[in-house]
């Protein structure tokens, strides 16, 4: 069941902008990514948000940071002037940007690089915030792999930073907030769900298709239950009532 490859594009809209899922007022010149219909979505909506940036301008580094990105995304601009749109650049994987940088860049270029890109995340990550978050992470989910809780928070505290309307929803660390946290990680890095997007699977086909996944290895992380337990109540019905389920 392949779809046909075809790079997803965001685009950096002109006009004032509001997510159609999550409802956010994105202000203009946000980066959206629009739906079929047209509508527009957030980048965290569209599950882009754990990509990087890479500006155009070099094509060596651009190629390699795509090939080593299981999920990338172009991204565009309307041009007033040459009315056309023009590429701006691309959404990598962090990891991909930083072994396509040290392929392509000298050592000491590479170094400086992610010195500042580190640089950059750590001044925006409010770190009691984030320790919390991992905190509740852990107790929630014992069995989730070393540091993964960090990262987990870390994404969090750096999306919910530039989003007025949800920082208190977020801070208050609801079950449900942790829940949908880990559930969006484990989507990233446990399943192939990052790749059937880029094979043209819209994100509501793609969850579907990950969803057995996702949810026995959120059961396993919880320590209810073994993978193999968890793997067979996933058909349950009284186990699929307790996952949001939108969200899976
Ligand atoms: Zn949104």
């Amino acid at each position: 069941m392949k779809k046909k490859t075809s790079d997803i594009t965001v685009f950096i809209s002109l006009r004032e902008s509001t997510c159609s899922e999550c409802g956010e007022n994105l202000g203009s010149k946000a980066w959206v990514v629009l739906e079929k219909d047209k509508r527009a979505l957030c980048l965290a909506c569209a599950d882009l948000d754990h990509l990087v940036f890479l500006p155009s301008g070099d094509a060596a580094l651009t190629r390699r940071a795509k090939k080593y990105s299981n999920l990338s995304a172009v991204v565009i601009k309307w041009s007033r002037a040459r009315k056309r749109y023009e590429r701006q650049g691309l959404l990598v994987e962090p990891e991909g940007l930083e072994r396509a940088e040290k392929e392509c860049l000298a050592d000491s270029e590479s170094r400086k690089r992610n010195r500042e890109r580190a640089a950059i995340r750590r001044k925006e990550l409010d770190r009691e915030y984030v320790k919390t978050f991992a905190d509740k992470i852990r107790e929630m989910y014992p069995n989730c792999p070393t540091g993964r809780e960090k990262q987990i928070a870390e994404h969090a505290c750096l999306k919910y930073s530039n989003r007025i309307g949800r920082t208190a929803q977020a801070k208050e660390f609801s079950k449900e907030a942790v829940q949908l946290a880990v559930i969006a990680h484990i989507r990233h890095a446990e399943t192939n769900y990052d790749e059937l997007l880029m094979q043209g699977f819209d994100r509501f086909e793609a969850r579907s298709q990950v969803k057995g996944k996702v949810m026995s290895t959120l059961y396993e992380w919880e320590g209810a239950f073994t993978a193999e337990v968890a793997e067979s109540a996933v058909g349950n019905e009284e186990e699929r009532k307790k996952i949001p389920i939108d969200e899976c």
